[in-house]
């Protein structure tokens, strides 16, 4: 009796202990870019959880069929970076092990207390949680095999939040644009195989039970060889020489799921802080407005690749329109192109959020207490616009969704023309019927352009590069669309309204080539990130503001990264006098303090100099 009294208390502790230490070490597993000591921390854990299922429950057959295939789905992960031809460490193996193990025994133990100590349905409902759970964990490794032989490269945080970003017509246009028939078959049935593997594990998981009989001798021998597997590995982790010189301890399936919770989180706190932030706007006391009011246009293209711009030098004459309007020096418009911009990123969430917020790649600023442009604009007294003919619902809110919707008039065109073909020449429907003469206007136009398919972003009309039909003549044609689709916004904005500014830049490149992974990260070469950049000014606003304008004209080898373009709106729209407004990121400034050496991308991971084009 009394040793039954001594085991219920011990069982508490470690039950207590054990939430107290999963507490702990999933807060440190979500937390992105881990030092090495919080990795050594997990794999301790780990070991830790190990010992204690080792000492509290038999490892019985359900245990062993549930345990073994999932660890080794996680151990293997590497092999998929090795064949994409990454270094691997040894120690990449280890800690992807690790976390396999890690993610098994935390959910094992909250069935087992679950199921222990809550006897009601509610208990019983919670112990099928973690069925469920442990599921998830096994499709998650899972996914790194699939996304390897899907698309030969290694499964990474950004493609995780691109899919979360995404909806059902841009997924389904992305898998019929990237994968062939074959392999659309040969993925399907991978995943059946993986919804029984599935079923079967988490089958015998949900049959793992502690149990407390008096060990047969063959469960004690092999409670004995997990007892030395343990130990072994616990003699590793503890020696110093392995952790401690590991550069960067840590695996690609801890750095991918870090990556996605902390970015979406990221995001959330974003959206929450909007209000918050919007109040911290200030402006000092020498902030005044021109009394010329007029107004000011901001084309993000999409996926558009400066090098296959005619403007930029490409063979084909891609851009007649652009070429004409800018050699032949329009009358009443300045014209600047610039030579060597990059974007901040290849992803369009990630690009564009750099772009219209006070966050870029330079300051450290933190995304989720970043103010828009149109956040500023509003307060200055603007009206803004935002029209686009990207599609506005994805599975995660996300921060150009919310910066749209601070906007004080709000279009998407997918959503105002019900039947027939989008193209992005639709938006000139959808742009404001009249705007105040007494008032500035900002107005954000987000294009479609060259993302694929590129066929089902022209009209057939504008098929012009089709000698031959192949995938690059395709891009080029959504190009040439997008100098008709532009030189009409031109024109629209120049003719019939008070228009001061006027600029185009692309949210990130694409490499045409590589269909379907055009601007994918695991695939990246620097296609991805040269981006055309175009703007223009009244002759109006370029004599009243000779100092932005004639700096600018002088920068146009400059190198710039699209998320600068928040601190060089606020200095074009007279907005310097705000907070947010950072000179040495403004390339209308003399503080300017961007070149070839500092400049970045892939969100400050590469350099621009790498480039050797
Ligand atoms: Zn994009």
């Amino acid at each position: 009796m009394q040793a039954n009294k001594i085991s219920i208390t011990r069982n508490y502790l470690l039950y207590v202990l054990l939430a107290v230490a999963l507490f702990f070490s999933y807060r440190t597993i979500f937390r992105y870019g881990c030092s090495n000591l919080s990795n050594t921390f997990i794999c301790q854990l780990t070991l830790f959880f190990s010992i204690l299922v080792y000492i509290t429950i038999r490892p019985s057959k359900q245990f062993l069929v549930s345990y073994i295939p999932i660890t080794l789905l996680y151990l293997l992960i590497p092999v998929w970076e090795f064949m994409c031809g990454h270094k691997i460490a040894a120690h990449e193996f280890l800690a992807s092990f690790l976390l396999g193990s890690f993610f098994y025994f935390s959910v094992l133990y909250l069935k087992l207390i679950l199921g222990k100590y809550i006897k009601t349905k509610v208990g019983k409902f919670f112990t099928y949680l973690c069925d469920f759970v442990y599921l998830c964990f096994f499709f998650y490794a899972f996914s790194f095999y699939l996304y390897y032989l899907a698309n030969d490269g290694i499964l990474q945080g950004d493609v995780i939040l691109a899919i979360a970003q995404t909806n059902l017509a841009e997924a389904i246009t992305y898998i019929d644009s990237t994968f062939s028939e074959g392999k659309i078959i040969l993925l399907s049935i991978l995943i059946i195989i993986a919804f029984t593997l599935g079923g079967v594990l988490a089958c015998a998981f949900h049959r793992v039970h502690s149990c407390n009989n008096e060990l047969s001798r063959h469960d004690s021998i092999i409670r004995t060889i997990l007892g030395i597997f343990i130990v072994f590995f616990m003699i590793i982790m503890t020696q110093g020489t392995l952790v401690h010189t590991a550069k960067g301890y840590d695996c690609q399936a801890k750095k991918v799921l870090a990556f996605s919770v902390y970015m979406t989180k990221t995001y959330g706190d974003f959206v929450k802080n909007r209000t918050d932030i919007t109040k911290s706007i200030k402006f000092s006391d020498n902030f005044f407005m021109d009394e010329d009011k007029g107004v000011y246009v901001l084309v993000i293209g999409e996926s558009a690749n400066r090098d296959h711009l005619s403007l930029y030098g490409y063979k084909y004459d891609t851009t007649p329109l652009l070429n004409r309007r800018i050699k032949e020096k329009e009358q009443g418009y300045r014209f600047i192109w610039f030579r060597n911009a990059y974007s901040s990123f290849t992803h369009t969430i990630q690009s564009v959020t750099n772009a219209l917020t006070d966050h870029n790649q330079y300051n450290g600023q933190d995304l989720s207490r970043s103010v828009s442009i149109i956040d500023i604009a509003n307060k200055a007294g603007f009206d803004t616009y935002w029209i686009s003919n990207q599609s506005s619902d994805s599975m995660i809110v996300t921060p150009i969704t919310s910066i749209s919707m601070s906007a004080g008039s709000v279009k998407f065109v997918s959503e105002s023309k019900k039947g027939g073909k989008i193209y992005d020449l639709d938006i000139l429907d959808n742009l404001p019927a009249e705007l105040r003469t007494d008032r500035d206007s900002f107005i954000v136009i987000h294009l479609m352009g060259s993302h694929t398919k590129y066929r089902d972003r022209y009209p057939p009309e504008f098929s012009r590069f089709s000698n031959e039909q192949n995938i690059i003549n395709e891009y080029d044609n959504s190009i040439y669309y997008t100098d008709y689709v532009l030189d009409n916004f031109f024109r629209y904005f120049s003719q019939k309204t008070n228009l001061k500014f006027f600029g185009y830049i692309s949210d990130h490149g694409a490499d045409p080539t590589q269909m379907g992974n055009d601007h994918n990260t695991t695939h990246f070469v620097f296609d991805m990130v040269r981006i055309p950049f175009i703007i223009s000014f009244s002759e109006k606003y370029a004599q009243s503001h000779q100092n932005i304008v004639e700096t600018l004209a002088k920068r146009v080898n400059g190198y710039f990264t699209n998320d600068l373009i928040f601190d060089l709106l606020l200095s074009v729209m007279g907005l310097s006098a705000s907070n947010y407004y950072d000179s040495s990121f403004d390339l209308s400034s003399e503080n300017y303090s961007l070149n070839q050496e500092n400049a970045k991308t892939l969100l400050g991971e590469k350099k621009i100099s790498e480039d050797h084009r």
